[in-house]
Protein backbone atom coordinates (compact mmCIF):
# COMPACT_ATOMS: atom_id res chain seq x y z
CA UNK A 1 0.00 0.00 0.00
CA UNK A 2 2.62 2.42 1.18
CA UNK A 3 4.99 3.52 -1.87
CA UNK A 4 8.74 3.95 -1.38
CA UNK A 5 8.33 7.23 0.47
CA UNK A 6 11.25 9.21 1.70
CA UNK A 7 11.74 10.98 4.94
CA UNK A 8 11.93 14.72 3.60
CA UNK A 9 7.99 13.47 1.79
CA UNK A 10 7.02 11.41 5.05
CA UNK A 11 8.11 14.75 7.27
CA UNK A 12 6.33 16.91 5.08
CA UNK A 13 3.52 15.05 5.29
CA UNK A 14 3.39 15.08 9.24
CA UNK A 15 4.10 18.97 9.01
CA UNK A 16 1.12 19.60 7.31
CA UNK A 17 -0.91 17.97 9.93
CA UNK A 18 1.02 19.81 12.74
CA UNK A 19 0.95 22.79 11.31
CA UNK A 20 -2.82 22.59 11.64
CA UNK A 21 -2.80 21.12 15.04
CA UNK A 22 -0.40 23.80 17.00
CA UNK A 23 -0.34 27.72 17.31
CA UNK A 24 1.76 29.51 14.42
CA UNK A 25 4.23 30.67 16.84
CA UNK A 26 4.79 27.19 18.16
CA UNK A 27 5.07 25.84 14.52
CA UNK A 28 8.20 28.01 14.00
CA UNK A 29 10.04 27.63 17.15
CA UNK A 30 9.28 23.74 17.58
CA UNK A 31 9.00 22.11 14.32
CA UNK A 32 10.33 24.36 11.28
CA UNK A 33 14.07 24.08 12.82
CA UNK A 34 13.45 19.88 12.61
CA UNK A 35 15.47 18.48 9.72
CA UNK A 36 14.15 14.80 8.67
CA UNK A 37 17.65 12.84 8.08
CA UNK A 38 16.41 9.45 7.31
CA UNK A 39 13.66 7.33 7.24
CA UNK A 40 14.25 3.20 7.54
CA UNK A 41 12.10 0.11 8.80
CA UNK A 42 9.61 2.38 9.79
CA UNK A 43 11.66 4.29 11.90
CA UNK A 44 11.94 8.14 10.92
CA UNK A 45 14.78 10.07 12.50
CA UNK A 46 14.62 13.67 13.09
CA UNK A 47 17.19 15.72 13.82
CA UNK A 48 16.70 18.40 16.63
CA UNK A 49 18.90 21.17 17.45
CA UNK A 50 19.26 20.35 21.22
CA UNK A 51 18.52 18.10 24.02
CA UNK A 52 16.17 20.79 25.26
CA UNK A 53 14.49 20.76 22.27
CA UNK A 54 13.74 16.90 22.18
CA UNK A 55 12.68 16.95 25.76
CA UNK A 56 10.32 20.18 25.04
CA UNK A 57 8.58 18.09 22.41
CA UNK A 58 8.53 14.59 23.76
CA UNK A 59 6.57 16.77 27.19
CA UNK A 60 4.56 19.18 24.53
CA UNK A 61 3.88 17.25 21.82
CA UNK A 62 4.39 13.83 22.07
CA UNK A 63 0.31 12.36 21.70
CA UNK A 64 0.48 14.79 18.57
CA UNK A 65 3.51 13.41 17.24
CA UNK A 66 2.46 9.36 17.84
CA UNK A 67 -0.63 9.60 16.51
CA UNK A 68 0.92 11.21 13.24
CA UNK A 69 3.79 8.78 12.91
CA UNK A 70 1.25 5.87 13.05
CA UNK A 71 -0.98 7.48 10.50
CA UNK A 72 2.09 8.20 8.37
CA UNK A 73 4.15 5.14 8.53
CA UNK A 74 1.72 2.50 10.09
CA UNK A 75 1.08 1.24 13.56
CA UNK A 76 4.56 -0.10 13.76
CA UNK A 77 5.63 3.32 12.52
CA UNK A 78 8.42 4.80 15.30
CA UNK A 79 10.30 8.20 15.32
CA UNK A 80 13.73 8.78 16.61
CA UNK A 81 14.98 12.23 17.69
CA UNK A 82 19.15 12.54 16.89
CA UNK A 83 20.52 15.48 18.72
CA UNK A 84 23.17 17.28 18.15
CA UNK A 85 24.61 18.21 21.23
CA UNK A 86 26.73 21.78 21.10
CA UNK A 87 29.30 21.60 23.51
CA UNK A 88 30.47 24.62 25.85
CA UNK A 89 33.59 25.15 24.23
CA UNK A 90 34.65 26.41 21.37
CA UNK A 91 36.37 23.47 19.89
CA UNK A 92 33.58 21.32 19.54
CA UNK A 93 32.72 18.67 17.26
CA UNK A 94 29.17 18.36 16.75
CA UNK A 95 27.84 14.81 17.22
CA UNK A 96 24.84 12.88 17.74
CA UNK A 97 23.00 10.89 19.86
CA UNK A 98 20.30 8.80 19.21
CA UNK A 99 17.02 8.95 21.44
CA UNK A 100 14.36 6.92 20.50
CA UNK A 101 10.95 7.94 21.23
CA UNK A 102 9.27 5.14 24.25
CA UNK A 103 6.63 3.14 22.30
CA UNK A 104 5.10 0.93 24.16
CA UNK A 105 3.13 -1.13 21.63
CA UNK A 106 4.98 -3.98 21.38
CA UNK A 107 7.80 -4.40 19.15
CA UNK A 108 9.12 -7.69 17.00
CA UNK A 109 12.30 -7.39 16.84
CA UNK A 110 13.75 -8.23 20.15
CA UNK A 111 17.17 -6.70 19.65
CA UNK A 112 15.38 -2.96 19.08
CA UNK A 113 14.77 -2.31 22.62
CA UNK A 114 17.59 -4.21 23.98
CA UNK A 115 21.19 -3.00 24.98
CA UNK A 116 22.17 -4.15 21.24
CA UNK A 117 21.03 -0.92 20.13
CA UNK A 118 23.13 0.95 22.90
CA UNK A 119 26.40 -0.61 21.43
CA UNK A 120 26.31 -1.09 17.81
CA UNK A 121 29.67 -0.69 17.24
CA UNK A 122 30.99 -2.77 20.27
CA UNK A 123 29.40 -5.96 20.29
CA UNK A 124 26.06 -7.74 18.51
CA UNK A 125 24.61 -8.90 21.15
CA UNK A 126 25.68 -7.87 25.12
CA UNK A 127 23.37 -10.81 26.13
CA UNK A 128 25.79 -13.73 24.94
CA UNK A 129 27.73 -13.89 27.96
CA UNK A 130 31.57 -15.50 26.89
CA UNK A 131 33.88 -12.77 27.88
CA UNK A 132 31.81 -11.00 30.14
CA UNK A 133 34.12 -8.79 31.32
CA UNK A 134 35.58 -7.75 28.27
CA UNK A 135 32.37 -6.16 26.96
CA UNK A 136 32.25 -2.46 26.33
CA UNK A 137 29.16 -1.07 27.49
CA UNK A 138 28.15 2.38 26.15
CA UNK A 139 27.18 4.21 29.21
CA UNK A 140 24.75 6.22 27.75
CA UNK A 141 25.69 9.19 29.97
CA UNK A 142 25.07 12.53 28.32
CA UNK A 143 28.28 14.65 28.22
CA UNK A 144 26.23 17.53 28.34
CA UNK A 145 25.22 16.73 31.91
CA UNK A 146 27.95 17.97 34.43
CA UNK A 147 28.51 18.18 37.99
CA UNK A 148 30.46 21.44 36.90
CA UNK A 149 27.22 22.89 34.98
CA UNK A 150 25.07 21.57 37.99
CA UNK A 151 24.52 24.58 39.61
CA UNK A 152 24.48 24.09 43.50
CA UNK A 153 22.34 25.78 45.66
CA UNK A 154 20.12 25.36 49.13
CA UNK A 155 17.60 23.14 47.19
CA UNK A 156 20.24 20.50 45.97
CA UNK A 157 23.27 20.54 48.07
CA UNK A 158 22.73 17.49 49.89
CA UNK A 159 22.21 15.91 46.47
CA UNK A 160 25.17 16.96 44.91
CA UNK A 161 27.57 16.52 47.35
CA UNK A 162 26.14 12.85 48.31
CA UNK A 163 26.63 12.19 44.35
CA UNK A 164 30.07 13.54 44.74
CA UNK A 165 31.13 11.41 47.49
CA UNK A 166 29.81 8.57 45.31
CA UNK A 167 31.81 9.17 42.16
CA UNK A 168 35.10 9.48 44.32
CA UNK A 169 33.90 6.32 45.62
CA UNK A 170 31.48 3.99 44.22
CA UNK A 171 30.28 1.03 46.32
CA UNK A 172 32.76 2.45 49.50
CA UNK A 173 30.41 5.04 51.02
CA UNK A 174 26.88 4.41 52.69
CA UNK A 175 25.10 5.90 50.19
CA UNK A 176 24.36 2.79 48.51
CA UNK A 177 22.00 3.22 47.15
CA UNK A 178 21.73 6.52 46.14
CA UNK A 179 18.31 7.74 45.45
CA UNK A 180 17.43 11.24 44.20
CA UNK A 181 14.03 12.17 44.38
CA UNK A 182 12.24 15.38 43.18
CA UNK A 183 9.77 16.56 41.00
CA UNK A 184 9.64 17.11 37.58
CA UNK A 185 12.69 19.41 36.04
CA UNK A 186 14.44 19.90 39.10
CA UNK A 187 17.53 17.79 37.89
CA UNK A 188 17.06 14.50 39.04
CA UNK A 189 18.22 13.55 35.67
CA UNK A 190 20.82 16.16 34.78
CA UNK A 191 22.69 15.04 38.53
CA UNK A 192 21.97 11.17 37.84
CA UNK A 193 24.34 11.66 34.43
CA UNK A 194 26.84 14.03 35.79
CA UNK A 195 27.66 11.31 38.76
CA UNK A 196 28.10 8.90 36.38
CA UNK A 197 30.24 10.83 34.20
CA UNK A 198 32.38 12.09 37.11
CA UNK A 199 32.68 8.05 38.07
CA UNK A 200 33.70 7.26 34.87
CA UNK A 201 36.18 9.76 34.92
CA UNK A 202 37.55 8.27 37.77
CA UNK A 203 37.51 5.01 37.24
CA UNK A 204 37.65 4.47 33.08
CA UNK A 205 38.31 1.00 33.47
CA UNK A 206 34.62 0.05 35.41
CA UNK A 207 31.58 -0.04 33.58
CA UNK A 208 29.01 2.84 34.01
CA UNK A 209 25.42 2.32 32.90
CA UNK A 210 22.61 4.66 33.08
CA UNK A 211 19.12 3.51 31.81
CA UNK A 212 15.75 4.50 32.54
CA UNK A 213 13.42 2.55 34.54
CA UNK A 214 10.98 2.42 31.40
CA UNK A 215 13.75 1.28 28.89
CA UNK A 216 14.85 -1.07 31.38
CA UNK A 217 11.85 -2.24 31.68
CA UNK A 218 11.52 -3.06 27.94
CA UNK A 219 14.38 -4.23 27.18
CA UNK A 220 13.32 -7.40 30.08
CA UNK A 221 9.67 -7.66 28.52
CA UNK A 222 11.45 -8.11 25.11
CA UNK A 223 14.37 -10.63 27.19
CA UNK A 224 11.01 -12.48 28.03
CA UNK A 225 9.69 -12.65 24.66
CA UNK A 226 12.79 -14.37 23.38
CA UNK A 227 13.73 -16.31 26.14
CA UNK A 228 17.00 -14.13 27.08
CA UNK A 229 16.25 -13.82 30.64
CA UNK A 230 19.51 -14.81 31.89
CA UNK A 231 21.26 -13.10 29.38
CA UNK A 232 19.32 -9.86 30.12
CA UNK A 233 19.98 -10.27 34.39
CA UNK A 234 23.70 -11.63 33.76
CA UNK A 235 24.06 -8.55 31.75
CA UNK A 236 22.94 -6.02 34.26
CA UNK A 237 24.71 -7.93 37.13
CA UNK A 238 28.20 -7.20 35.06
CA UNK A 239 27.43 -3.58 35.59
CA UNK A 240 29.61 -2.15 38.50
CA UNK A 241 27.50 1.44 38.35
CA UNK A 242 23.90 0.97 37.53
CA UNK A 243 22.48 4.28 37.19
CA UNK A 244 18.21 3.83 36.83
CA UNK A 245 16.28 7.08 36.23
CA UNK A 246 12.68 7.41 37.29
CA UNK A 247 12.12 4.03 39.30
CA UNK A 248 8.43 5.25 40.23
CA UNK A 249 7.85 3.83 36.49
CA UNK A 250 8.30 0.46 38.39
CA UNK A 251 5.17 0.67 40.45
CA UNK A 252 2.69 -2.05 39.55
CA UNK A 253 4.76 -3.80 37.62
CA UNK A 254 5.28 -6.96 39.66
CA UNK A 255 7.49 -9.09 37.43
CA UNK A 256 10.35 -6.16 36.19
CA UNK A 257 10.18 -5.14 40.10
CA UNK A 258 11.33 -8.85 40.81
CA UNK A 259 14.24 -8.71 38.36
CA UNK A 260 15.44 -6.15 39.36
CA UNK A 261 15.57 -7.03 43.11
CA UNK A 262 17.30 -10.03 42.20
CA UNK A 263 19.75 -7.64 40.27
CA UNK A 264 20.30 -4.66 42.99
CA UNK A 265 20.84 -7.31 45.48
CA UNK A 266 23.55 -9.26 43.19
CA UNK A 267 24.90 -5.77 42.91
CA UNK A 268 24.93 -4.36 46.36
CA UNK A 269 26.46 -7.70 47.56
CA UNK A 270 29.36 -7.15 45.45
CA UNK A 271 29.52 -3.73 46.53
CA UNK A 272 28.78 -2.12 42.98
CA UNK A 273 27.26 0.94 42.96
CA UNK A 274 23.43 1.93 42.52
CA UNK A 275 21.94 5.32 41.96
CA UNK A 276 18.43 5.17 41.71
CA UNK A 277 15.74 8.41 40.30
CA UNK A 278 12.01 9.13 41.87
CA UNK A 279 9.53 11.28 41.51
CA UNK A 280 8.77 10.65 44.86
CA UNK A 281 10.65 9.93 48.24
CA UNK A 282 9.95 5.71 48.58
CA UNK A 283 7.42 5.83 51.29
CA UNK A 284 5.15 7.63 48.87
CA UNK A 285 5.73 4.89 46.29
CA UNK A 286 2.69 3.42 45.83
CA UNK A 287 2.41 -0.36 44.10
CA UNK A 288 6.20 -1.29 44.83
CA UNK A 289 6.82 -4.37 46.69
CA UNK A 290 7.78 -3.78 50.39
CA UNK A 291 11.11 -5.44 50.15
CA UNK A 292 12.61 -3.05 47.18
CA UNK A 293 11.04 -0.31 48.74
CA UNK A 294 13.07 -0.88 52.04
CA UNK A 295 16.27 -1.65 49.93
CA UNK A 296 15.99 1.70 48.33
CA UNK A 297 15.64 3.16 51.91
CA UNK A 298 19.34 1.20 52.79
CA UNK A 299 21.29 3.76 51.18
CA UNK A 300 20.37 8.03 50.96
CA UNK A 301 17.40 9.32 50.07
CA UNK A 302 17.86 12.82 48.76
CA UNK A 303 15.83 15.40 47.69
CA UNK A 304 15.92 17.91 44.98
CA UNK A 305 13.96 20.88 45.63
CA UNK A 306 12.30 23.89 43.65
CA UNK A 307 15.16 26.08 43.87
CA UNK A 308 15.12 29.69 44.83
CA UNK A 309 15.27 33.10 42.99
CA UNK A 310 19.44 33.09 43.99
CA UNK A 311 19.82 29.42 42.46
CA UNK A 312 17.61 30.31 39.08
CA UNK A 313 19.31 33.43 38.34
CA UNK A 314 22.87 31.43 38.94
CA UNK A 315 20.91 28.56 36.66
CA UNK A 316 20.25 31.03 33.95
CA UNK A 317 23.52 33.35 33.76
CA UNK A 318 25.68 29.59 33.67
CA UNK A 319 23.56 28.85 30.20
CA UNK A 320 23.55 32.57 29.05
CA UNK A 321 27.48 32.40 29.52
CA UNK A 322 27.81 28.61 28.23
CA UNK A 323 25.87 29.10 25.03
CA UNK A 324 27.84 32.73 24.30
CA UNK A 325 24.12 34.58 24.02
CA UNK A 326 24.07 38.65 24.54
CA UNK A 327 20.76 39.22 26.98
CA UNK A 328 20.35 41.99 28.67
CA UNK A 329 20.44 41.01 32.60
CA UNK A 330 16.77 42.20 33.37
CA UNK A 331 15.86 39.96 31.07
CA UNK A 332 17.34 36.88 32.45
CA UNK A 333 16.21 38.37 36.07
CA UNK A 334 12.54 38.44 35.00
CA UNK A 335 12.64 35.42 33.59
CA UNK A 336 13.95 33.54 36.88
CA UNK A 337 11.77 35.77 38.69
CA UNK A 338 8.42 34.64 36.47
CA UNK A 339 9.31 31.13 36.71
CA UNK A 340 9.63 29.46 39.95
CA UNK A 341 8.73 25.91 40.11
CA UNK A 342 10.83 23.84 37.18
CA UNK A 343 14.22 24.61 35.92
CA UNK A 344 13.22 22.67 32.93
CA UNK A 345 10.60 25.23 32.25
CA UNK A 346 13.32 27.66 32.99
CA UNK A 347 15.53 27.25 30.23
CA UNK A 348 12.40 26.50 27.76
CA UNK A 349 11.32 29.86 28.05
CA UNK A 350 14.99 31.12 27.53
CA UNK A 351 15.06 29.03 24.20
CA UNK A 352 11.58 30.54 23.42
CA UNK A 353 12.73 33.84 23.48
CA UNK A 354 15.83 32.98 21.53
CA UNK A 355 14.17 30.85 19.20
CA UNK A 356 11.66 34.45 19.25
CA UNK A 357 14.30 36.80 18.82
CA UNK A 358 15.88 35.01 15.98
CA UNK A 359 12.74 34.21 14.09
CA UNK A 360 10.95 37.48 14.35
CA UNK A 361 14.61 39.16 14.21
CA UNK A 362 13.68 41.72 17.20
CA UNK A 363 15.83 41.79 19.66
CA UNK A 364 15.84 40.45 23.03
CA UNK A 365 14.59 43.04 25.63
CA UNK A 366 11.89 43.06 28.43
CA UNK A 367 9.08 43.33 26.53
CA UNK A 368 9.47 40.68 24.30
CA UNK A 369 10.20 38.20 26.98
CA UNK A 370 7.32 39.82 28.69
CA UNK A 371 5.47 38.68 25.47
CA UNK A 372 7.07 35.12 25.28
CA UNK A 373 6.38 34.26 29.03
CA UNK A 374 2.19 34.96 28.41
CA UNK A 375 1.85 32.83 25.27
CA UNK A 376 4.06 29.99 25.97
CA UNK A 377 4.64 29.20 29.92
CA UNK A 378 1.71 27.30 31.26
CA UNK A 379 -0.50 28.87 32.99
CA UNK A 380 0.62 27.87 36.66
CA UNK A 381 3.41 29.79 36.01
CA UNK A 382 2.15 32.71 34.01
CA UNK A 383 1.17 34.78 37.79
CA UNK A 384 3.00 37.50 38.89
CA UNK A 385 5.48 35.96 41.47
CA UNK A 386 6.07 38.21 44.89
CA UNK A 387 9.70 38.85 44.40
CA UNK A 388 9.16 40.05 41.49
CA UNK A 389 6.36 42.71 42.56
CA UNK A 390 9.29 43.40 45.52
CA UNK A 391 11.50 43.79 42.71
CA UNK A 392 9.60 46.32 40.87
CA UNK A 393 8.55 48.44 43.05
CA UNK A 394 11.97 48.38 44.67
CA UNK A 395 13.79 49.35 41.34
CA UNK A 396 10.63 51.70 41.18
CA UNK A 397 11.41 53.55 44.26
CA UNK A 398 15.18 52.92 44.04
CA UNK A 399 15.68 51.03 47.53
CA UNK A 400 17.29 48.03 48.19
CA UNK A 401 15.14 44.96 48.21
CA UNK A 402 16.26 44.33 51.75
CA UNK A 403 15.28 47.14 53.10
CA UNK A 404 12.04 46.53 52.12
CA UNK A 405 12.16 43.14 53.85
CA UNK A 406 13.51 44.57 56.86
CA UNK A 407 11.87 45.76 59.98
CA UNK A 408 12.52 49.53 59.45
CA UNK A 409 9.40 52.20 60.02
CA UNK A 410 10.97 54.91 57.51
CA UNK A 411 8.15 56.33 55.79
CA UNK A 412 9.40 55.77 52.23
CA UNK A 413 10.25 52.18 53.09
CA UNK A 414 6.86 51.32 54.77
CA UNK A 415 4.80 53.12 51.49
CA UNK A 416 6.95 50.99 49.29
CA UNK A 417 5.83 47.89 51.60
CA UNK A 418 2.51 48.29 51.88
CA UNK A 419 2.28 48.78 47.76
CA UNK A 420 4.43 45.26 47.25
CA UNK A 421 1.67 43.70 49.76
CA UNK A 422 -0.70 45.66 48.06
CA UNK A 423 0.18 44.20 44.84
CA UNK A 424 1.27 41.40 45.86
CA UNK A 425 -2.76 40.11 47.11
CA UNK A 426 -4.47 41.80 43.91
CA UNK A 427 -2.21 40.25 41.55
CA UNK A 428 -0.95 36.63 43.20
CA UNK A 429 -2.89 33.80 44.77
CA UNK A 430 -0.98 33.94 48.08
CA UNK A 431 -2.44 33.75 50.73
CA UNK A 432 -2.49 37.17 53.69
CA UNK A 433 0.33 35.21 55.61
CA UNK A 434 2.58 34.54 52.76
CA UNK A 435 2.35 37.96 51.55
CA UNK A 436 3.28 39.21 55.47
CA UNK A 437 6.16 36.61 55.59
CA UNK A 438 7.80 37.68 51.96
CA UNK A 439 7.65 41.63 53.37
CA UNK A 440 9.62 41.22 56.27
CA UNK A 441 7.94 38.31 58.46
CA UNK A 442 4.59 40.64 59.22
CA UNK A 443 0.92 38.89 59.89
CA UNK A 444 -1.84 38.84 58.06
CA UNK A 445 -3.43 42.26 59.83
CA UNK A 446 -0.27 43.88 58.50
CA UNK A 447 -1.00 43.12 55.23
CA UNK A 448 -5.17 43.54 55.73
CA UNK A 449 -3.82 47.15 57.00
CA UNK A 450 -1.47 47.82 54.30
CA UNK A 451 -4.18 47.02 51.63
CA UNK A 452 -6.80 49.11 52.91
CA UNK A 453 -4.40 51.89 53.46
CA UNK A 454 -3.40 51.72 49.85
CA UNK A 455 -7.37 51.76 48.64
CA UNK A 456 -8.07 55.18 50.85
CA UNK A 457 -4.62 56.45 49.63
CA UNK A 458 -5.88 55.88 45.82
CA UNK A 459 -8.84 58.22 46.46
CA UNK A 460 -7.33 60.53 48.14
CA UNK A 461 -3.66 61.06 47.26
CA UNK A 462 -3.06 61.73 43.14
CA UNK A 463 0.66 61.88 43.88
CA UNK A 464 -0.25 58.10 45.31
CA UNK A 465 -2.50 57.53 42.69
CA UNK A 466 0.20 57.93 39.87
CA UNK A 467 2.26 55.81 41.31
CA UNK A 468 -0.22 52.64 41.76
CA UNK A 469 -1.14 52.80 37.93
CA UNK A 470 2.96 53.23 36.85
CA UNK A 471 3.49 50.16 38.68
CA UNK A 472 0.29 48.33 37.60
CA UNK A 473 1.58 48.66 34.15
CA UNK A 474 5.10 47.69 34.98
CA UNK A 475 4.29 44.62 36.84
CA UNK A 476 1.30 43.15 34.83
CA UNK A 477 2.69 40.39 32.15
CA UNK A 478 1.45 41.79 29.39
P1 LIG B 1 14.22 15.89 36.12
O1 LIG B 1 14.94 14.66 35.69
O2 LIG B 1 14.24 16.09 37.61
O3 LIG B 1 12.84 16.01 35.57
P2 LIG B 1 16.26 17.22 34.55
O4 LIG B 1 17.46 16.61 35.16
O5 LIG B 1 15.84 16.70 33.23
O6 LIG B 1 15.02 17.15 35.57
O7 LIG B 1 16.49 18.79 34.51
C1 LIG B 1 15.74 19.66 33.68
C2 LIG B 1 16.65 20.70 33.08
O8 LIG B 1 17.11 21.58 34.09
C3 LIG B 1 17.88 20.10 32.45
O9 LIG B 1 18.15 20.79 31.26
C4 LIG B 1 18.98 20.35 33.46
O10 LIG B 1 20.23 20.52 32.83
C5 LIG B 1 18.52 21.62 34.12
N1 LIG B 1 18.93 21.69 35.52
C6 LIG B 1 18.32 21.12 36.58
N2 LIG B 1 18.96 21.40 37.71
C7 LIG B 1 20.02 22.17 37.39
C8 LIG B 1 21.07 22.80 38.13
N3 LIG B 1 21.15 22.69 39.45
N4 LIG B 1 21.97 23.51 37.44
C9 LIG B 1 21.89 23.64 36.10
N5 LIG B 1 20.94 23.09 35.34
C10 LIG B 1 19.99 22.36 35.97
MG1 LIG C 1 14.30 13.07 34.50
Amino acid sequence: MVKERDQVSVWGACLKVIKDNVSSQAYRTWFEPIIPVKLKSGILTIQVPSQFFYEWLEEHYITLLKKIIKKELGPKGRLEYSIIMESSSTSSNPYTIKIPTVDRTPIKNPAVAMPIDLNKDTIRNPFVIPGLKKIKVDSQLNPAYTLDNFIEGDCNRLARSAGYAVAEKPGGTSFNPLLIYGGAGLGKTHLAHAIGIQMKERYPEKTVLYVTADRFQSQFVDAIRSNNKNDFVHFYQMIDFLIIDDVQFFSGKEKTQDVFFHIFNHLHQTGKQLILTADKPPIEMQGMEQRLLSRFKWGLSADLQVPDLETRIAILDTKIKMDGIEMPKDVAEYLAYSITSNIRELQGALITLLAQSSFNKKPINLELAKAMIDKFVKNTAREVSIDYIQKVVCDYFDLPIELLKSKTRKRDVVQARQLAMYFSKSMTKSSLAKIGMHCGGKDHATVLHACRTVNNLIDTDKQFKTYVTDLQKKISIE
